[in-house]
């Protein structure tokens, strides 16, 4: 792909990448979900080492996980051994998500060659979570779906579908694109689950848990039965310069539980508050460890938690 003119412009902004080993995953979490049916499962997820993605979107800070060229042969199935290794005691069953910083069905980034050796490793799991860029999504994702035991479930960023804010994200996708990638999985039996932002730039702040509502909406009536909301922060430049000119406001933990809260009332499918980088997440001193809480409970048991009342943030009337 060529890089136009706002490519380049965003990439000059992005601080230094870290030079890193593509025979070493970036790491590995272990932790309890929801799956597609509601069920709390153990859920593994690699971040592998993999060839960076070739779509420069204004918000991601995911390139710094990746490698300037494309990822050797044979290195996936590597790291995927590796992860294994590092837990100390082989997988058993569940999710394992396989999180590439880029799309899994790019084949720069997760040569086909490796689907064999990388099926294979998959064995022991009842679903497998790859993730891809809308346009990457093919007849590719039902091929490997076949080559699995357990089922294969693609996640992709569907961001947002407020009209203005979708095209300025750089991301070059359309709600067409967004529909095609979507329908084309359901025809082969593949699962959905889209990524949904809070905080997305370009959406005036006071509206931004209204569109990832609207957004997680449209993704469960597109097929996704899983929705993650992934609050955005800064770091890669382009968003501080977005944020001094206003069209970025790094969104509260009280947002994100808000968004929450919306998504999860439309009662469509499950939804997940991505709580990885919690901790960079501005908040009330007073509430934002007890919101944070609740926000990893309705994560875990879905519907409805008891809300935090906190005196700063919710004065009584
Ligand atoms: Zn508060």
């Amino acid at each position: 792909m060529t890089r136009s003119s706002e490519d380049q412009r965003i990439r000059r902004l992005r601080p230094a990448k870290r030079s890193l080993d593509a025979w070493r995953p970036i790491g590995v979490q272990l932790e309890e979900e929801r799956n597609a049916d509601g069920e709390l499962a153990t859920s593994l997820t690699i971040f592998l080492t993999g060839r960076e993605c070739p779509f420069t979107c204004v918000f991601c800070d995911l390139w710094q996980y990746t490698l300037d060229g494309p990822t050797p042969a044979g290195a996936i199935p590597a790291q995927i051994e590796r992860a294994f290794e590092d837990l100390g005691e082989p997988p058993a069953g569940g999710t394992i998500k396989l999180y590439n910083a880029s799309s899994f069905f790019d084949d720069k980034a997760v040569p086909r060659s490796d689907w064999p050796a990388i099926a294979d490793l998959l064995r022991p799991f009842s679903q497998v979570v790859v993730e891809c860029h809308p346009r990457l999504v093919s007849d590719s994702c039902g091929e490997f779906a076949e080559q699995l035991e357990g089922r294969l479930e693609v996640a992709m960023g569907l961001e947002t579908i407020h009209p203005e804010a979708l095209p300025r994200l750089n991301k070059r996708v359309t709600l067409g694109a967004f529909e095609r990638a979507a329908s084309l999985l359901s025809s082969v039996g593949v699962g959905i689950r889209s990524f949904v932002l809070v905080g997305t730039p370009f959406v005036p702040e006071i509206e931004t848990v209204e569109w990832a509502v609207r957004s997680v909406n449209y993704a469960h009536q597109h097929g996704s039965r899983v929705v993650s909301l992934i609050p955005l922060r800064g770091g890669n430049g382009e968003m501080e310069r977005l944020a001094k000119v206003g069209a970025f406001c790094p969104p509260t933990v009280k947002r994100l539980e808000e968004a929450l809260d919306g998504a999860l009332l439309l009662d469509q499918g499950v939804v997940l508050a991505d709580l990885w980088d919690a901790e960079s997440l501005e908040g009330c001193p007073d509430c934002r460890g007890a919101r944070i809480d609740r926000i990893d409970r309705l994560n875990r048991f879905g519907g409805s938690q008891p809300p935090v009342a906190c005196p700063v943030c919710d004065p009584p009337e």
